[in-house]
């Protein structure tokens, strides 16, 4: 395969950069643009001033890897657990999950997560996400993972036929794609795949991209109504052989015990030296084996026109992004697919979120109605930008030092500016951008 690899210095060849644009501009967003149109992301956008101009290339028509599943029984998983043998020095990692949300507790779930400085995975219906959609962006933006838990956790729909178990996934993936510009890979078989899933089931959703992920352990916080917190904390905290826990807990209506519960769970894992870990489609996943029941449901199988036209094509979707690579001054921080985007040929960026992964922070200044934003602990230079407008004033001292109107979009309340823009404003002398076959790289200096 030829690599292809361009390197560009931002802001000195325009005429070059436009020429590129137009070879390559049909595959900025990896082959998406073409099974996917733009969504409210890109429709809010200020048309205003370019900002930084991303380094283009060739979409690359690699299909994400699958990984085996460590398959267990869903009784007796702790005696029977994995076929493959943990490497000795893997650290211990439990992966927490919380199924049903989000709901009005997830806020509370969030703070204890981020008191922790921990990850978890987040197990999603599409009807909640649309009624909780800010929860959505919170967890997104805190590094969580989101997966897809259907659209209404009804088992008479979804276990009729795998046709009414895809139309409810797309359905919720949709809503999660809206807000956060990310499709999740991780699907949850409500109720687990233990009687539910037959070999259709696990195979047409590995076909079209999707990693199903049961659980090890199981917090027992939803066998009956309020189970009380000190019973889930003990089914909760269990040591696995091989060493790797995946938890499963409820942040759905009505599950504030698990709430009470988190902390010591979190307590008793930390203090047996485990990692906390975010569920990763790449990673194997835990899958229960297929049983009897599942099999003696006899359902008919998808129509080969059905498959054809629904699955065969969804894989593309997940064709691996690649990272974009920071480093501003010698500090580097990466950002994965979804955490950026490219409009128009320029890397947009959260402002919050980045400002934070460097060292800077970014503030809601209510009484401006603007975001205060500093790229470092000590910058001499605070940018104020309009979420509504776009307006950005940079402020050094008590006088404003430069102006100018920004391409930004609002994500849920989340506001998104030009990466270029960002940095040249808070007086940064150069960027320079470039992308191969592995990541794309913007330095700045
Ligand atoms: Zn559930």
């Amino acid at each position: 395969m030829v690599k292809k690899t361009f390197s560009v210095v931002l802001g000195s060849i325009g005429v070059v950069l436009a020429v590129m644009a137009l070879l390559f501009c049909a595959s900025v967003w990896e082959g998406r643009t073409l099974l996917q149109p733009m969504t409210p992301l890109v429709q809010n956008a200020v048309k205003t001033a370019p900002g930084i101009e991303a380094a283009r290339e060739k979409s690359s028509a690699v299909i994400g890897r699958q990984t085996d599943p460590v398959h267990v029984d869903q009784a007796g998983l702790l005696a029977s657990n994995t076929t493959k043998k943990a490497a000795p020095v893997s650290p211990k990692t439990v992966y927490l999950t919380f199924d049903d949300g989000p709901s009005d507790l997830t806020g509370q779930v969030l703070d204890i997560l981020k008191k922790n400085k921990i990850g978890a995975t987040f197990f999603v219906l599409g009807e909640q996400v649309k009624k909780y959609p800010q929860l959505i962006s919170r967890i997104y933006e805190e590094g969580h993972a989101i997966g897809n838990h259907t659209y209404d956790h009804n088992y008479t729909e979804l276990y009729q036929s795998f046709p009414a178990f895809w139309d409810q996934i797309k359905e919720t993936e949709e809503e999660i794609h809206l807000i956060t510009g990310e499709r999740p890979q991780l699907v949850r078989a409500p109720g687990g795949t233990a009687g539910h899933f037959d070999d259709t089931y696990f195979k047409l959703l590995q076909q079209a991209g999707y990693v199903v992920t049961d659980w090890n352990v199981d917090s027992g916080d939803s066998k009956r109504r309020d189970v009380p917190a000190a019973e889930i904390v003990k089914g909760a905290t269990t040591d696995v052989p091989g060493g790797k826990v995946v938890l499963l807990m409820h942040d759905g209506p009505g599950h504030s015990e698990s709430v009470k519960a988190l902390p010591q769970i979190i307590s008793w894992y930390k203090a047996r030296g485990y990692q906390f870990g975010v569920l990763s489609p790449q990673d194997p996943p835990v899958q229960f084996k297929v049983n009897a029941t599942a099999r003696g449901l006899k359902r008919s199988a998808p129509s080969a026109a059905w498959i054809q036209s629904h699955i065969a094509q969804n894989a593309a979707l997940f064709e691996p992004g690649k990272p974009l690579r920071l480093d501003v001054g010698g500090l580097e921080t990466t950002l994965d697919t979804g955490e950026y985007s490219i409009v128009d040929g320029h890397y947009m960026v959260p402002l919050r979120a980045l400002t934070e992964r460097i060292g800077g922070n970014t503030v809601w200044d209510s009484a401006g109605a603007a975001w205060v934003a500093s790229l470092s602990a000590d910058a001499a230079v605070s940018l104020r930008i309009h979420a509504d407008t776009g307006r950005l004033e940079a402020v050094e001292g008590n006088q404003v030092v430069s102006r100018e109107t920004l391409q930004v979009l609002t994500v849920n309340g989340s506001l998104w500016v030009p990466l270029r823009s960002l940095f040249e404003a808070s007086g940064y002398a150069g960027i320079t951008a470039s992308v191969n076959e592995e990541e794309r790289r913007v330095t700045v200096f």
